[in-house]
This record gives structure tokens, sequence and C-alpha cells, in this order.
């Protein structure tokens, strides 16, 4: 993706009030290393350790949606590794976690969520174009599809944050 700056950022929020757009911090550097190899750019806010947000789309293309997540508490973090529901991997060094996105508008302020488990640093993008080790390959040849899923997965999740 192209990384926006940050009031485009902010602007692109769909389940997040103006005023906790506006306290949302980024993280630095900003963009992210390798963001225009990415998917969708995700960020643990560094001023609260349980906001996080998922951007995706581009500002050029005018389709940039930004979606708020809770994650969480230290004490509440399953210990079992769980696969990531974007890039289908347990992959991430410290895991996925059960991240829950208020749903858009007055069904997500009063209390509508959707949740998904999500690696915990955000790398889906990299580990969905990771080569693929011998015993994953097709045997039938078929190809490598990893990419096209992780985007039509944070697609789906949007829209059902929209809803
Ligand atoms: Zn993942």
């Amino acid at each position: 993706m192209d990384v926006p700056d940050p009031a485009a950022l902010r602007r692109a929020f769909i389940n997040s009030s103006r005023s906790r757009t506006a306290s949302m911090s980024l993280p630095t550097p900003w963009p992210p290393p390798r963001a225009s190899e990415l998917d969708f750019v995700g960020w643990v806010d560094p001023k609260a350790p349980l906001r996080a947000y998922l951007a995706t789309g581009s500002a050029a293309g005018d389709d940039l949606t930004c979606v708020e997540l809770r994650l969480p508490s230290a004490s509440a973090r399953a210990k079992r590794q769980t696969m990531c529901d974007l890039c289908q991997t347990s992959d991430a060094p410290d895991g996925s976690l059960l991240m829950v996105a208020p749903r858009s508008g007055a069904r997500g302020r009063s209390g509508d969520t959707v949740g998904l488990y999500i690696c915990s640093d955000f790398g889906c993008s990299l580990r969905a174009r990771r080569p693929l080790k011998e015993h994953e390959r097709s045997v039938t040849g078929a190809p490598d599809t990893r990419v096209e899923a992780l985007r039509e997965r944070v697609e789906a999740f949007v829209a059902r944050v929209r809803g």
C-alpha cells in the first residue's frame, strides 16, 4: 500500500470517534519499513498499549480505510499459539492475539464488535510472501494464492466492521 500522511489516516477511520482518532499515535518510524510491500499496515498505539489500528487501501485510490482494534490485556492473552485469521499461519514470534473492532456507527456504540486473531506483530503481508517450503508446495502445481487470499480476508474483515 502507499502509506498516507497522518491527517488522511485520521479521516479514514470507520469505527472510531473523532476525539479518539485525534488521540491516535503513530509508530516511529512512519511509514513503517517495507510499507510499499504490505497489503495493510497495522500497529499498536505507542501511547496506549491496548489500542491498535489496521489501515488498508490507498489515499490516492480513495479507498483508504482504518479500523481501530482493542487488544486483550496482558493477563487475558492466551498462552497457546493460535493461528492468525488473516495470513493463516502461527509464525509470529509472539503468536496472534484476539483483536476486537467495534462495528461502525450506532451498532458499535451499543457494543457490537467483530473479533479476529491477528499476528501480534501485524507481519501477515510478509508471511504471505515467504517462499514456500518443499512440503508446502502443491503437488498438482496449483498456484500460490496466499497474497490474494490475505487481501480478500482483510477486505472481508473491513466489510464486517462496516456492517
Ligand atoms: Zn498473520
